[in-house]
């Protein structure tokens, strides 16, 4: 009973400093990984955004290489007497095709455009003539293709002749494809690119994506295509859009059915255009991916350890309980056990269901012990006492029960005996090994010692009934003068 308190009081303070230590390791670990998380997501979006910002950049410098090329071609034509002069005409046909555009033509002072394949067309309406007649470079929005139907813008150059523009160099170019080259190579081409200008027109679009392209924009104006998806995170179409009015950078986070996504968009310095990129969210979170795999690792790591930490304090608990326990057991002079375990240890034994045959329980009493007290000092007699409970230990079996249950008496059970032979026979030697033993100081005196003895079952089959009758066959000995056994007769 005691023992069972003790024990349950002891795993019961580890247990809750232990769900405490779990709670306080969880919600550190879980306020951890939320801020990894809040920083992963961060980073995410300064990587795509960064990613933007440079391709945004890098497509004007090409669109810039593509106008100085046109200009430095327009500084040589201009330079020729003749702006329609067969050489001119042949320059634009042998180097269209080396450089990027897909068309280039010289448009006179009148409007009237010649391309080089010698194909003529009226263009004097058309704003990007007009535009760069007046000196400067000019870019159209896109125009479609009466040959293939695709669309295209017309980058034009002034050609200065004498000071004065002469006339224009135009070169047609697709803008989708440009844009797609440049967001190839960024998270697995699983983005899209489209160039809208300000009021959501689309520009281009890159056509060639498998996830996404023109197919895609289902409306001509790039707005209307996100008008069924779900802005979250703060962002919204409206701050979108006067983002694009006020030619600002940034990004909107999407969601439908199909999953999350990216919208980013920069504004480009070449009419009011703006620069979108659409990407799917999981693909931007993925190259932080590895991440979650140390998460994962880490959480593993940490539950080893607290299951390493459970057993250990698990086993050095049991541990502590048992020295505690055999402490409090036990009697400190003479190692035998102190009377209330003495008690409910032999009733344990006795109605556990394995004892068999003949139990013997022996109550022995020092003979006058008072007296060696009184001659030779409570010091001699405690070392008598000790030096019993050696000879006691010595005599009987590990599993048989040893107790002090008095000032100088013992009770010991011999479990499950066959005969009882062999009970009158051990009493004989103890009796004599006590007899034996050399104290010094008791000057060539020797010890002895008087034992009843009861066999269970037949003499009791309880700790109280057996000790009544061990305690008569005692008495018995004392009797008869000390120094010997008696077994109670019933
Ligand atoms: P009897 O032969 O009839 O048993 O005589 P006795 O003198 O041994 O009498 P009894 O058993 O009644 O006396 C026990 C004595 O044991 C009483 C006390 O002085 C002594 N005693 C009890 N506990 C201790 C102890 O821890 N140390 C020592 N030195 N003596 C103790
Ligand atoms: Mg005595």
């Amino acid at each position: 009973m005691v023992s069972g308190r003790l024990k349950q009081s002891g795993l019961r303070q580890y247990f809750k400093a232990f769900v405490l230590f779990l709670l306080y390791m969880v919600f550190s670990i879980l306020y951890f990984f939320y801020c990894v998380q809040v920083n992963v997501v961060a980073a995410a979006e300064q990587t795509i955004v960064g990613h933007v910002e440079r391709q945004g950049y890098h497509f004007q410098e090409i669109m810039n290489i593509q106008f100085e090329f046109l200009e430095g071609m327009a500084r040589y034509i201009g330079g020729g007497e003749e702006l329609l002069s067969y050489e001119n005409l042949e320059i634009i046909r042998s180097v269209c095709h080396e450089s990027g555009f897909e068309r280039m033509a010289i448009i006179d002072g009148e409007g009237i455009s010649t391309y080089e394949n010698g194909v003529q067309k009226e263009v004097k309406g058309r704003t990007y003539f007009q535009e760069a007649m007046a000196g400067r470079r000019a870019l159209s929005d896109p125009l479609k293709s009466k040959v293939d139907g695709d669309e295209r813008v017309i980058m034009a150059v002034p050609i200065f002749c004498e000071g004065r523009v002469a006339g224009v160099l135009g070169g047609s170019c697709d803008v989708g494809s440009l844009s797609h080259l440049l967001f190839e190579d960024i998270y697995d081409g699983a983005g899209y690119t489209v160039i809208v200008a300000s009021d959501g027109t689309v520009v281009s679009c890159d056509r060639d994506q498998q996830h996404g392209g023109c197919s895609i924009l289902k409306s001509d104006n790039f707005f209307h295509n996100y008008q069924t998806m779900e802005f979250v995170n703060n962002s919204s179409m409206e701050q979108m859009k006067e983002d694009f009015n006020r030619r600002l950078g940034g990004y909107a986070e999407l969601r439908d059915s199909t999953g999350a996504y990216y919208l980013v968009y920069r504004p480009l310095e070449l009419n009011n255009w703006v620069l979108c990129y659409v990407v799917p969210g999981a693909k931007v979170r993925e190259s932080y991916g590895f991440i979650h795999y140390y998460e994962v690792i880490l959480s593993m790591v940490l539950l080893l350890g607290v299951a390493v930490l459970l057993t250990y304090i698990w086993h050095v608990n049991n541990k502590e309980h048992r020295e505690l326990m055999k402490f409090a057991q036990t009697d400190a002079l003479t190692g035998a056990m102190n009377k209330a375990s003495t008690e409910a240890k032999i009733n344990q034994w006795l109605t556990g269901g394995e004892s068999q045959g003949i139990q013997v329980f022996l109550m022995l009493d020092i003979d006058n012990f008072k007296t060696v007290n009184d001659i030779y000092g409570h010091a001699v007699g405690d070392q008598a006492l000790e030096e019993i409970g050696k000879v006691l230990a010595q005599e009987f079996r590990d599993n048989d029960i040893i107790g002090r249950i008095g000032g100088d008496e013992f009770v010991v059970l011999m479990k499950n005996i066959g005969n009882t032979e062999i009970a009158i026979a051990r009493m004989e030697t103890l009796c004599q090994r006590i007899r034996e033993i050399f104290i010094e100081a008791l000057d060539g005196n020797h010890l002895s010692c008087s034992v009843g003895a009861a066999f269970g079952p037949e003499h009791g089959t309880s700790y109280e009934e057996l000790y009544l009758n061990a305690d008569k066959a005692l008495y018995v000995t004392k009797e008869r003068g000390r120094d010997g056994f008696t077994v109670y007769k019933g």
